[in-house]
């Protein structure tokens, strides 16, 4: 199937208030193209350099989500145009992009990663990290970020059960977070393998990849 076909097949499993990021890493501007002409406007990059590169050639009404592990030491260069950023997980980088987004007069959002995953491979913050920095003094200061979610990454496993798990945690502690933060709105979970499962425990975006573009090589 082509890209387009792929993006309208996905966004009609789509309730109407729930983001399809379209995670466009390791593809080439080509296929960015041909999602964009198909109407995708939210695009997922795991690289800050990659989405820089694509960010200068594509189309200006583009968002641009950072969906990977951020380097405080390149957050420079995205500071200028990223939309958001969903790995957030201290408070030492989000200082970092604070200091960045303020030298370009804006305010980049951000999610704050939790690890919800069994397994230990992927990044993020365990609960008490995250009610930590949620109730850190600097959060005041920091005007130039703005928290407005969550994001988290299940198992990669076959079993739905424990995938289900996983997310139902990410929303507990959302809606939880949400009692003192009313400004928090995004929860940011599932992807090509589990994202029907995402939504059904209350994600409202979904980061999509290889169902889009077809098996990236690496
Ligand atoms: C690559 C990636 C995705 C998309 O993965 P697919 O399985 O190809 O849909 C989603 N989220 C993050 C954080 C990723 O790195």
């Amino acid at each position: 199937m082509s890209i387009a076909a792929n993006l309208k097949q996905i966004k009609s499993t789509l309730p109407d208030d729930v983001v399809l990021v379209a995670v466009s890493k390791t593809k080439p501007v080509e296929n960015l193209h041909e999602a964009y002409e198909a109407g995708q406007r939210v695009f997922g990059e795991n690289k800050i350099q990659e989405m820089t590169q694509k960010w200068h050639v594509m189309p200006k009404d583009i968002e641009w989500h950072m969906i990977g592990h951020v380097q405080r030491n390149k957050v420079k260069y995205m500071a200028a145009y990223v939309t958001l950023v969903h790995g957030v997980d201290s408070l030492k980088l989000l200082r970092e992009i604070n200091k960045q987004a303020q030298k370009h007069q804006r305010i980049i959002k951000c999610l704050l990663q939790v690890h919800i995953a069994e397994e230990d491979t992927k990044f993020g913050l365990d609960e008490s990290e995250l009610i930590e920095i949620m109730h850190s003094e600097d959060l005041e200061q920091l005007a130039h970020t703005q928290i407005v979610g969550l994001m988290g990454m299940a198992t990669f496993t076959n079993d739905s059960v424990q995938i289900r798990r996983e997310f139902k945690r990410l929303k507990s502690l959302y809606d939880q977070i949400k009692l003192t933060h009313p400004t928090v709105e995004v929860l940011s979970m599932g992807m090509s393998g589990d994202y029907l499962i995402a939504i059904e425990e209350g994600s409202n975006m979904v980061r999509v990849g290889s169902s889009i573009f077809g098996a990236r090589n690496q």
